[in-house]
């Protein structure tokens, strides 16, 4: 799958944000090497990020409920009215790297131009759990 068609899902997603107090709507378009998609929209509480969940968590938490064990892209796009470059929050970050070290991270900067970053450029000197 290209990665405008991925974007183009995730716009599709965002359109069911669920970003009451923020205004600051979020889709995601999560795709799994077995060429499945996952969407994901962020949900808002009024205590943030407590009971709500970002668009990314969503996506992957979906896709780890269906068995996904490997995961190739993750289109992200954000914004209040236009879209604005947006990409995952450290704690979206952190699970990409337990959970789909391989992905490949595809957002839009503010002239709406595709960028492709992975998820350790992201998240260099990850934190690692050393048992
Ligand atoms: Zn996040």
């Amino acid at each position: 799958m290209k990665n405008e068609e991925l974007i183009a899902l995730a716009k599709n997603a965002r359109q069911n944000s669920k970003s009451i107090y923020s205004k600051f709507k979020v889709g995601v378009a999560l795709l799994t090497k077995s060429g499945n998609v996952y969407t994901g929209i962020n949900i808002e509480d009024p205590q943030f990020l407590i009971l709500g969940i970002c668009a990314e968590r969503l996506a992957i938490y979906k896709a780890i409920e269906s068995n996904e064990k490997e995961f190739l892209k993750i289109a992200i796009v954000g914004g209040v009215d236009k879209l604005v470059k947006t990409t995952p929050c450290g704690i979206c970050r952190q699970l990409m790297l337990m959970f789909c070290p391989n992905i490949e991270i595809i957002y839009l900067d503010n002239n709406q131009n595709i960028c492709v970053k992975t998820i350790k450029e992201l998240l260099p000197e990850e934190y690692e759990e050393k048992f």
